[in-house]
């Protein structure tokens, strides 16, 4: 059971007294913030709300199988509501432009998030840090609320327990994470499916990619890290892409503490951060102006590649020096 938190009834009585409502998610959106996007608007649909879901950039296509991603819009411009929902977003800048319009043409804002590094944004927030994914925090809301879980809100939010926790491996899966996914799956979430769409498959481009930027692999004293750079990401064709995927892949490596990948964009660098537990990531990209999770954190900095690697390298080997934590 969720706890009985003001939080959550305050955010029963505010949707009870919305009618117009956009519900909105963290640019580069990862299955989580589709997951939980797809899932808040489906239950808010279902109780008869005039919904708008909206992410920078839309539906990643490898989330598109998941059923009604085509309502999500790519861009706001229009449109006042009585209340928006920000979902698995740490701050007002992680949820971008769609959010600055929401924040704008909303009188209401509802912060729901599982992000340690939250800053609490909005009138009324459901953040819940002990969760493993945004989409268990709104499974727990609709529990609460007692509303009805279709099976397309209940794939929706499987989708984002399945990325978020890798398929149930990360470290902080809970004996709870697994009664939501089995309610979900009573309610009709196709758990094979979901790990097929997600965790089991790859584009070539996306393994190409790796191929070039597993070049640049470095591991020196517990700290491995490798570079995507722009000229990499053209040639496999994958400019949009984001990479969770191989910075999880070098945290495994048997001697990394700390695996960070540099990905290069036009004017900035967007950094992935990862721990193996003992070794807090998510409080040095807090540092550096993005957030996170202990373990899995991120943050994107202006300059060039090289500036990056000089920022934060000599952070992570200061956070490996300091020692196992737990
Ligand atoms: P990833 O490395 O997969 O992009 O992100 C890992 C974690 O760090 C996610 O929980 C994500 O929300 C967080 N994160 C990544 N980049 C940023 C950022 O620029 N700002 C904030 N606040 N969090 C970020
Ligand atoms: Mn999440």
């Amino acid at each position: 059971m969720p706890p009985a938190e003001p939080g959550w009834q305050a955010a029963v009585d505010a949707i009870a007294d919305a009618r117009t409502m956009l519900v909105a998610s963290h640019v580069s959106p990862d299955g989580d913030a589709i997951g939980s996007l797809l899932g808040m608007a489906g239950a808010l649909g279902e109780l008869g709300k005039v919904v708008t879901a909206a992410v920078d950039e839309g539906v990643p296509a490898e989330l598109a199988f998941l059923p009604n991603s085509q309502i999500v819009l790519p861009k706001l411009t229009r449109g006042e509501f009585d209340l928006m929902i920000a979902l698995d977003a740490g701050d007002i800048e992680r949820i971008g432009q769609v959010g600055q319009y929401g924040l704008a043409h909303s009188r209401r804002v509802i912060n729901i998030d599982h992000h340690p590094t939250n800053t609490r944004f909005g009138d009324i927030q459901l953040v819940a840090p002990e969760a493993v994914a945004t989409a268990e925090v709104v499974f727990d809301l609709l529990h609460y609320a007692s509303w009805q879980l279709s099976r397309d809100v209940a794939f929706a939010l499987l989708a984002g327990l399945v990325t978020d926790t890798q398929g149930f491996r990360i470290s902080a899966t809970s004996s709870r994470s697994l009664e939501i996914a089995q309610a979900l799956m009573e309610a009709g979430a196709p758990l094979a499916e979901i790990m097929a769409q997600t965790l089991n498959r790859r584009s070539f481009a996306e393994v190409a990619l790796w191929q070039k930027a597993l070049q640049s692999m470095r591991l020196r004293d517990g700290l491995i890290s490798a570079v995507i750079t722009q000229n990499d990401l053209n040639q496999a064709g994958l400019d949009k892409m984001t990479d969770g995927g191989l910075v999880n892949y070098l945290v495994d490596v048997d001697a990394a503490k700390v695996a960070v990948v540099f990905k290069e964009l036009p004017t900035a660098v967007e950094v992935s951060l990862r721990a193996k537990p003992g070794y807090d990531v998510g409080r040095l990209a807090f540092a550096l102006g993005g957030g996170g999770h202990v373990l899995a954190a991120g943050c994107t900095l202006a300059g060039s590649l090289q500036q990056a690697q000089e920022r934060v390298l000599p952070l992570g080997r200061k956070l490996i020096g300091a020692g196992d934590s737990g």
